[in-house]
């Protein structure tokens, strides 16, 4: 069974609902360790977010409670690192002195918008289209290209433990509207970019969020999961929860899917930093 969730958001970005509540779900759903990773603050205005004036409040809640559930629930304090390379060192600056026990590195953006701020691609078909069309001249390529250059970027910057939801670029291509994952050019993009990971010693992350969007697969695709293990690139499930009900989102399909492409071992977060076990 799989008993871990380290990738869930709350009321301090774009998740509904009190961190307690989280903790609350993930001990009704039979998990043993559920991290708390809100979205890390941006320098450019935004409603999803955290607020960096909120970041003390956020850790010294999310400290009280892993008291609070000791025993009962492991209770670690993470955050999504939105890795935007022009922001990375002014945004790391915020964020290193306060002693997260794990980032998450996430990849929401690519390039700028007319406002000149940068692109957001995930929340809205149409505004992925608009970006396809405006920064990209309606090249899919060249847009799925820069954002694997931009995976990439973040696997050699190596101050994430984990890569969120890789393959995220497709999550507006679901029935292969936009492009074919099993073009060579596409193919090629995944596997430079997994070898990046494995050589940073990036734990990658099957995220179940994929089946509730629009791909209705996970992120990431069954055969880049097979391709990690052929690499012997270190796995985690989580559900990239936005709501306390889906904390283990999809957790059956994923124990099922990952046994059946032959991984035994997850990573794992213990007192001496991440580990495989068995699940
Ligand atoms: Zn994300
Ligand atoms: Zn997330």
């Amino acid at each position: 069974m799989l008993t871990t969730s380290y990738h869930t958001h709350n009321r301090y970005c774009d998740g509904e609902g009190e961190i307690a509540e989280y903790l609350e779900a993930a001990l009704a759903a039979g998990l043993e360790a559920l991290g708390v990773s809100s979205h890390s603050p941006l320098a450019f205005p935004n409603d999803y977010a955290m607020r960096a004036e909120d970041l003390p409040a956020y850790c010294a809640e999310v400290e009280r409670l892993r008291r609070a559930y000791a025993g009962r629930l492991r209770v670690h304090l993470g955050m999504e690192f939105d890795y935007i390379p022009e922001h990375a060192a002014d945004m790391w600056a915020i964020v290193a002195p306060l002693r997260f026990e794990y980032l998450i590195g996430g990849i929401h953006y690519i390039g700028h918008a007319a406002a000149g701020t940068p692109w957001v691609f995930d929340l809205t078909r149409q505004g992925f289209e608009q970006g396809l069309h405006e920064i990209f001249g309606g090249d899919v390529r060249a847009l799925v290209a820069a954002y694997y250059e931009r995976v990439r970027g973040l696997a050699a910057w190596s101050r994430v433990a984990i890569l969120a939801h890789i393959d995220h670029i497709k999550t507006w291509n679901g029935d292969g509207r936009y492009f074919s994952e099993n073009e060579g050019w596409y193919r090629d993009e995944v596997e430079a970019t997994l070898r990046a990971c494995a050589r940073s010693g990036l734990i990658v992350e099957v995220n179940t969020s994929g089946w509730r969007g629009s791909s209705a697969t996970p992120h990431p695709s069954p055969w880049i999961i097979r391709r990690c293990l052929d690499l012997e690139i270190p796995l985690v499930v989580t559900a990239d929860a936005h709501c306390p009900e889906h904390v283990a989102a999809f957790y059956p399909d994923a124990e099922a899917l990952m046994r059946e492409a032959g991984c035994s071992a997850l990573a794992v977060l213990r007192e001496e930093g991440w580990r495989m076990e068995r699940f």
